[in-house]
């Protein structure tokens, strides 16, 4: 690596993927530019992106290995840490089965990282007791992709937002947490005002500031909008008919469902709770416009049915055939850097490598004989929200998290801490020396951060990039990847002799090419990637799979065994748990701009706090003066799983009912402001995702006693 040449890498951030340029100055410091020639952000960054440079000196770093001894973390050798993980694991795998240990990862890991730790668990222990916390962000997404398409494929690219005529951004707030796409969305809007932006969300965010058309639903009614949508598009004979007869399946039984409650307008206005002028002049304007882009993201998600909100919009898309053409289609954004990354190798509890289905036993005899391994896990595995009460119950014993604060993002996390107590091993690997979680490891391994490590990732629109590194390792810290296989080598695995990330990709792209496993047609598939030598590798510049395909599915060819699409029945559900007398209020919870996660690095860039500096609370005024807290004082908010403290402000944008919270701040950044501590860990039966959005909870005045 030569100082002063800039080094092209990717974002660690948000599901956008921006390409950035890494440049080592002579004086040490680091200069951060967006790569112009990336197509993800031709050469914008957003603020969090630009001061990346910020948050890469040695401050908070875990630097060497540590063990607990006597009930205290001391430091040790990797080699003593590494025999303490690999000597735990296996005592609990042959005392009580390979289900009672288990891997809680990340959307921050690279593909590489994933690939191994997949591999080690699902084809080496033997269990797909691995779960990501991607769980917590678009897992609703795969699930209803799966659904709709028979594959998680986002059948779109970033550049349908800009063909598009209307854009609809749902449970999302773009302008904040998607931003450099924002931007791109923007500009169009500049420069062809009549292009339409909707933006359906329950608060009023800086999304809408550009809005042509808020609709501010009730929480939770996102399935009842796009079913009477759906019956809209039925009642003024705007479904494509064509495009359903040869196409899809199930039309019929999506309409009987959607009839129930929403083939009026005026009942669908009544029930969201939004206008009912503007409800019809969305619906009008969905049907008369052939180039929408129906983009959507935690808001959707994040949901006891956040896999039914997602089929809901699917199904209008495949109504109306507006799907895998440019300017149209149904659109996830990722929230996580690699969160696709981590879906391509099968980096949730309840699916296999390269989009194979580990349900099937074909599909599991293929990647095993592939892998040549000696066992192959062959039930899906915990989910995240199952897995940490397994592990307060006893039935998990040792659980291995790797880069992600379950103590502070999971739901109820006060029962994240209790089972983490409760666990006879619990390992860590971070970058960071204090996060939360931390606080409960037995043994803590210091992992390389961006800009130190290597591999790739994939955005949003199925893009793969690469990270590249351009500082030195600090301390002892390694790869992720390279942990991993020293622990399953120390275990007895073969098939952990990596020497690079390059090697994992070759494996990982080797793998992704078994076309047509059983009667699946896949269209994951990395082939042309799959023969990459060490150099073409590290020059690997920035292409969507398969094959550089910008869209999807525009043939009419879907991923089912049938070739068809399908419709899914969605008849709507209320949220879970519904505020009553006792705790009135609805907690929304969610991202500020300028802040990542919990803050382990965006909580070092002094310019970021600028922004917002502290956790708050935001209500609506009158909903302040009801239950006696003032803005600028500490307020408590308290649901039936636990409580947190922080300001109340009133940001202008929440309706009655409702409170927000931001989901950064933690005990080692604040105090008491963990907000998932108040979160209901209530899941979405299908995705396993949990309910962040909607928590009922009571406000009162804080006081210190
Ligand atoms: Fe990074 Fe996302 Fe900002 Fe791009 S938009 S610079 S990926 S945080």
């Amino acid at each position: 690596m030569t100082s002063c040449t800039a080094v092209k890498t990717t974002c660690p951030y948000c599901g956008v993927g921006c390409g950035v340029e890494a440049t080592r100055l002579p004086d040490g410091a680091i200069r951060i530019a967006g790569d112009s020639g990336h197509p993800a952000n031709l050469g914008k960054l957003c603020v969090k992106g630009s001061a990346l440079g910020d948050t890469l000196g040695p401050e908070k770093r875990l630097l060497q290995p540590q063990v607990r001894v006597d009930g205290t973390l001391q430091r040790a050798s990797w080699d003593a840490a590494l025999d303490k993980v690999a000597g735990g694991l296996r005592a609990i795998i042959d005392a009580h089965g390979p289900d009672a240990v288990a891997l809680y990862v990340s959307g921050q890991l690279l593909t590489e990282d994933y690939y191994v730790a997949n591999k080690f668990m699902k084809g080496y222990v033997g269990s797909a007791n691995i779960d990501t916390n991607s769980r917590l962000c678009m897992s609703s997404a795969v699930a209803g992709h799966k659904r709709a398409f028979g594959e998680d494929i986002v059948p779109g690219c970033y550049e349908d937002l800009e063909l598009a005529d209307m854009v609809v951004l749902v449970g999302s707030n773009t302008a904040w947490c998607h931003p450099i796409l924002f931007q791109r969305i923007a500009r169009i809007k500049e420069s062809r005002p009549e292009m339409k932006l909707v933006v359906i969300d329950p608060r009023r965010t800086a999304t809408c500031e550009l809005a042509d058309v808020h609709l501010p639903v009730k929480p939770g009614t996102d399935v009842w909008l796009f079913n009477g949508l759906l019956c809209y598009l039925a009642q003024e004979g705007v479904i494509d008919d064509a495009f359903v007869t040869q196409h899809s399946a199930g039309l019929d039984a999506a309409l009987a469902a959607a009839h129930v409650d929403c083939s009026d307008p005026l009942q669908v206005a009544k029930i969201c709770k939004v206008d009912a002028h503007a409800l019809l002049a969305f619906y009008q304007a969905f049907a008369a416009t052939r180039k929408v882009v129906t983009a959507f993201s935690q808001g959707v998600n994040q949901s006891s049915s956040g896999t039914d909100k997602v089929n809901s919009i699917i199904n209008c898309h495949l109504a109306t055939g507006r799907i895998g053409q440019p300017g149209m289609g149904p659109f996830s954004l990722t929230g996580q850097p690699n969160a696709m990354g981590g879906r391509e190798v099968g980096g949730l509890a309840n699916m296999l490598a390269a989009h194979l289905e580990l349900d099937n036993p074909l599909h599991r005899d293929t990647v095993q004989t592939f892998w040549d391994s000696p066992r192959m896990a062959h039930k899906p595995g915990l989910k995240a929200v199952d897995l940490f009460h397994a592990i307060e119950a006893g039935k998990v014993k040792a659980v291995w998290i790797i880069a992600t604060n379950p103590l502070v993002s999971m739901p109820d996390a006060d029962q994240v801490r209790r089972a983490l107590a409760k666990c006879e091993l619990v390992v860590v690997s971070d970058i960071s020396a204090e996060s939360d979680t931390n606080a409960h490891a037995d043994v803590l391994l210091p992992a390389l951060g961006w800009g130190e490590k290597d591999g790739t990732v994939t955005n949003s629109e199925r893009r793969i990039s690469r990270q590249r590194a351009f500082l030195p390792a600090p301390g002892e810290a390694r790869a992720d990847w390279d942990v991993l296989c020293e622990v399953a080598t120390r275990m007895g695995y073969a098939g952990f002799d990596f020497t690079s990330p390059q090697a994992i990709f070759d494996e990982h792209a080797r793998l992704s090419t078994f076309r047509n496993v059983g009667e699946q047609a896949r269209l994951f598939n990395l082939a042309g990637l799959d023969k990459l030598d060490a150099a073409q590798y590290d020059a690997l510049a920035p292409q969507q799979w398969p094959q550089g395909r910008a869209r999807l599915f525009g043939d009419g060819r879907f991923a089912h065994a049938d070739g068809r699409a399908r419709f899914v029945p969605t008849p709507p559900r209320a949220p879970r748990n519904a505020p009553d007398a006792e705790y009135p209020l609805i907690l929304n919870t969610g991202r500020v701009r300028d802040q990542w996660h919990t803050m382990t690095r965006t909580g070092k860039a002094a310019k970021l706090s600028g922004h917002v500096a502290e956790a708050f609370i935001d209500l609506h005024p009158q909903d302040a003066l009801l239950y006696s807290v003032r803005e600028g004082e500490l307020a408590r908010i308290s649901s039936a799983w636990g409580a947190m403290v922080a300001r109340v402000v009133h940001g202008g944008g929440i309706a009655r009912g409702q409170v927000f919270v931001p989901i950064h701040w933690s005990d080692a950044n604040a105090s008491d402001a963990r907000v998932g501590a108040v979160v209901n860990p209530v899941v979405d039966p299908v995705s396993g995702e949990p309910e962040f959005k909607h928590t009922p909870v009571r406000i009162e005045q804080f006081r210190v006693h």
